[in-house]
């Protein structure tokens, strides 16, 4: 009896597992979310698919810190940035699942979804 009990509860729990994938699937929307974090804080989330006309963005920091963004269909890149290194500009464009740019000096990352 008891080892039944334990087989229903796997099941079961099983059975919700699936169901919460399930649901969090349905809802979510087509294409990925790209994130931009400032110092850890999310500041944008643009879905790169759904841009028709690219656009920028800037991410102004602390002492004159200034990162500009440029937001295309598909693809995102630093256009310029204020840091010293320009790690981030000369990354170039980035697109796909799981790219990122990060901008240490001025604390800026990317990232495009998983
Ligand atoms: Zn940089």
């Amino acid at each position: 009896m008891k080892k039944k009990n334990w087989l229903f509860i796997f099941i079961a729990l099983l059975f919700f597992v699936a169901l919460i994938q399930l649901f969090f699937l349905g809802i979510r929307p087509p294409g990925i979310m790209t994130i931009v974090y400032q110092d850890g804080t999310p500041v944008k989330s643009v879905n790169l698919e759904q841009v028709n006309t690219s656009y920028i963005f800037v991410v102004t920091g602390a002492e004159g810190a200034e990162n500009v963004l440029r937001i295309e269909t598909g693809q995102i890149l630093m256009q310029s940035s204020t840091c010293e290194d320009q790690l981030c500009v000369h990354q170039g464009a980035i697109a796909g699942e799981g790219a990122s740019i990060v901008c240490l000096p001025n604390g800026v990352v990317i990232e495009i979804g998983r």
